[in-house]
């Protein structure tokens, strides 16, 4: 049977840019369709432009600092529309080169909706009917909203946060994973009076606990308003703000209330029941380790399948992918020991497990250390940053590494790969400290401050 292309990829973010660009270069026919922009969330309206937000919100604080060391500097107001524009800017110069590159490499973009007819057929927006030897399904995630809430309606989510036409005054953030401890660290740096509501113990369910309230704690101390064991009761839209009335029976009033209570995967109406695509209990597309669904002709990457929602993840998904279906080469994703970081302020990056997830397999000796940084000790700062490394007491290999301070991002990716080979305590021993860094402390923790059986 002859079909219009041997790749049809429904969604143009990182996975699926990724499949086709090297299914075109490699010599095969694909093709892309894309509802939006080209980048996908992690481009246009994730990664990228929070991270610009980062960068802007952390000058408040290194203004102060900067006065400590020496310099005569005052900071003025932060002038949103004037970073609005630049971060418009740079996010179309980021989605032409999106879109060059997929057309360099011979991709045909659609630039329009596509859902799946049958195992070998995608209908266009318009209409047209293109047929595939295979199917990608790469369409991401949104933002999960609960629907119980009264006044829900005027919440905005991480689609929304960079377009909104002025700064609040006044913010609350709902949730406690990446995505809000994020934004509550980027609006109170950018002097927004931010309030951050959790309805569990602690923010950041899932990772460490030692670091969780570490972080915390820091998140408080900077100023934001960080409420746990809270949740948001009902919402009302008066003249003044919303009103927000909160399980503990405060009602505040905010300019804006941002919710940030998970993703869920992009699969409305795409077509995926009428064909018989399995799915999950959260609407997740179900795959095996080459990332083929239950219809073979159909595969699937990225936080469509809701692995790990990351975009290294789904460039790595749609990479094992490409050579196992165009290049004879079956290659699974490897999805253990992924570093990853939460852009809060100060970060946090991790890679490997838990404390708590360790403690399971055991026996597990546990190396800690926080401590006030050279650069915050010299101007009476208080901020302390934490290296914590959890080791396997009977192969010695180092299981989980978590870093909070400045750039630890950049720090993990850099303790990730010795993880990932396998490094053990005595490796990290004996590599040479870098005189004076704070990153120093992960191999200079001598005695563990904990051990378990
Ligand atoms: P997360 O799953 O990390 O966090 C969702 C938060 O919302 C949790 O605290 C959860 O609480 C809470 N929540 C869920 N449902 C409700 C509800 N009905 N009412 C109140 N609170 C609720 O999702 P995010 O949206 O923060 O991020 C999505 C994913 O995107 C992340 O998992 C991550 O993989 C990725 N991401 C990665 C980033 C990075 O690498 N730096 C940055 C941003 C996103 P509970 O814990 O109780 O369930």
């Amino acid at each position: 049977m002859a079909f219009d292309f041997d790749l049809f990829v429904i969604g143009g973010g990182s996975g699926g840019v990724r499949a086709a660009r090297l299914t075109a270069a490699g010599g095969a026919k694909a093709a892309l369709a894309e509802e939006f922009r080209m980048g996908g969330t992690c481009v246009i309206r994730g990664c990228v432009p929070k991270k610009m937000m980062v960068f802007a919100s952390q000058y408040s604080e290194a203004a102060k600092e900067a006065d400590k060391y020496g310099w005569d500097i005052s900071i003025g107001d932060f002038n949103w529309p004037s970073f609005q524009e630049r971060l418009s800017t740079e996010l179309s110069r980021l989605e032409g080169i999106y879109t060059k590159n997929a057309n360099n490499a011979g991709v045909e973009i659609f630039h329009q909706r596509a859902t799946i007819k049958d195992a070998h057929t995608v209908v266009l927006a318009d209409g047209t009917e293109k047929t595939a030897k295979h199917i990608l399904v790469a369409t991401g995630g949104t933002p999960f909203v609960p629907d119980n809430v009264p006044g829900i309606e005027h919440v905005i989510t991480s689609n929304e946060i960079f377009d909104i036409p002025e700064l609040p005054k006044r913010i609350l953030i709902v949730g406690g994973g990446y995505i809000a401890s994020e934004f509550a660290c980027i609006f109170n740096g950018l002097g927004v009076e931010t309030s951050q509501y959790y309805r569990g113990a602690q923010i950041l369910r899932g990772f460490d606990d030692e670091a969780r309230g570490h972080l915390s704690e820091l998140i408080s101390e900077q100023g934001v308003d960080l409420h746990v064991g809270t949740d948001v009761e009902r919402i009302d839209k008066k003249d003044d703000g919303l009103h927000v009335k909160s399980t503990d029976g405060k009602v505040k009033i905010f300019d804006v209330v941002l919710y940030a209570t998970g993703r869920a995967p992009n699969v409305k109406d795409l077509g995926l029941e009428d064909v018989g695509v399995e799915q999950g209990r959260g609407g997740e597309i179900v795959v095996d380790e080459y990332s083929q669904t239950n219809i073979p002709s159909i595969y699937a990457v990225g936080d469509v399948t809701d692995r790990i929602q990351l975009t290294p993840v789904a460039i790595r998904e749609a990479v094992a992918f490409h050579e196992t279906v165009f290049k004879g080469n079956p290659m699974t994703p490897d999805h253990a020991n992924v570093p990853s970081a939460i852009f809060t302020q100060p970060e946090y990056g991790v890679v490997g497990l838990t404390e708590e997830q360790a403690r399971k397999d055991g026996p597990i000796e546990v190396y800690s250390t926080a401590f006030r940084p050279m650069q915050n000790a010299f101007i009476g700062k208080p901020e302390r940053v934490m290296f914590k490394l959890i080791v396997c007491a009977k192969t010695r290999k180092v299981l989980g590494c978590h870093i909070i301070a400045p750039h630890a991002g950049e720090m993990i990716q850099l303790a990730g790969v010795a993880v990932k080979m396998g490094a053990t305590k005595e490796d990290f021993d004996a590599t040479v400290a870098v005189h004076p860094t704070m990153a120093e402390e992960i191999v200079l923790m001598k005695e563990p401050v904990r051990s378990f059986d």
